[in-house]
């Protein structure tokens, strides 16, 4: 299984791209493939599409869409420093509210040290 350090709704930095306007836009994750190592991320990669009218009545048009872009292209912005990092891992325990305590692998941000996941 390959895990990916990217999840939806982090915020990442677009760090590079074919297009130079991608490069320094910082946006939310929408959704992640991590068999195929791409992300969407909002307002970036976009490309027109044609979409069928989904309702009778309602016209069909030329949308802007996301494409999927390789996870490599962007950094995650640490939630607690606001800068774009490397991201490290860290194993913790988790004690749930039943008592029971479980190991659990947690993300931290490499600038700051803070953990990124709860
Ligand atoms: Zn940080």
């Amino acid at each position: 299984m390959s895990k990916m350090n990217i999840h939806t709704n982090d915020q990442v930095l677009v760090i590079s791209g074919e297009k130079d306007k991608r490069k320094g836009k910082q946006a939310k994750v929408l959704s992640v493939d991590t068999a195929a190592h791409k992300v969407v991320v909002e307002g970036v990669a976009m490309v027109k599409r044609h979409q069928k009218s989904r309702a009778q009545g309602q016209p069909g048009g030329i949308i802007d869409k996301e494409t999927a872009i390789d996870v490599s292209n962007v950094m995650l912005v640490c939630p607690k420093c606001n800068k774009p990092t490397r991201v490290g891992h860290a194993v913790v325990e988790k004690v749930y509210r039943d008592d029971t305590k479980k190991m659990k692998s947690v993300r931290v941000c490499k600038e700051c040290g803070a953990q990124i996941d709860a």
